[in-house]
């Protein structure tokens, strides 16, 4: 077997499956609305489970209450909890707010930090909120795996992975470092515009010559 064919193919797959929803997806960035890292890591733990549109309504009165990593520090939990009550989990979110705050101000002097180790050390704060605050807020190359990029990836042959770790390594594997952050963009679109979970519109798919969903050729 030639496997240097093989490689070239996957690169080529790789290369025209992005830059189609590129061309599909021209504004395809972060829906979050924040104004400084700290803001956008509260949003993206409020994001789990729960669109980014309802993410902003709460977000927009929730940062006129607290502002900073030390108002989060000391807010107390109930109120807390009330004020982002709509976006589901709000136990869980709420005592994943407060515990990375005060582990900001603990440990970092009151700064995000801008390196994925550190903010995957921050309590409460998971691998895909840390990708997305790396990505988003500091310009790193990194690929955070949701729901959407999940699905997207397994329907169009990139991962065949049982967990988000699996698919996010077969993804880095997939793609050129410079591309993971923009695929994630683009493959969250993607998701959330055309390729649906429980309905997806194969008819209008811009690269389901590339698909692997085996109901999407019906
Ligand atoms: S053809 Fe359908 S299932 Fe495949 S990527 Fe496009 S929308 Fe998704």
């Amino acid at each position: 077997m030639d496997n240097s064919v093989t490689i070239h193919t996957k690169e080529e797959r790789a290369r025209g499956i992005l830059s189609a929803l590129a061309a599909e997806y021209p504004a395809a960035q972060c829906e979050l609305e924040y104004d400084n890292p700290f803001h956008l890591l509260v949003a993206v733990i409020l994001s789990a489970q729960c669109t980014d549109k309802r993410v902003n309504e709460v977000t927009k009165e929730l940062f006129r209450v607290y502002d900073t990593p030390e108002d989060f520090a000391n807010a107390d939990i109930e109120n807390l909890q009330r004020l982002i009550f709509s976006c589901g989990f709000y136990r869980n979110k709420s005592a994943s707010i407060i515990s990375a705050s005060r582990d900001i101000v603990g440990r970092f002097g009151g700064r995000v930090p801008d390196n994925f180790d550190d903010l995957l050390s921050l309590k409460g704060v998971g691998r895909k909120t840390a990708n997305v605050v790396m990505s988003v807020a500091f310009g790193g190359n990194n690929i955070a795996v949701d729901t959407h990029v999940f699905r997207v990836s397994h329907r169009l042959g990139f991962s065949g992975g049982k967990t988000p770790l699996d698919v996010e390594k077969d993804l880095m594997t997939a793609l050129a470092p410079e591309d993971w952050s923009l695929a994630h963009h683009l493959l969250i679109f993607h998701g959330r515009y055309c390729c649906k979970s429980q309905r997806p519109q194969c008819g209008e798919c811009k690269v389901a010559a590339f698909c692997t969903n085996s109901a999407a050729k019906l």
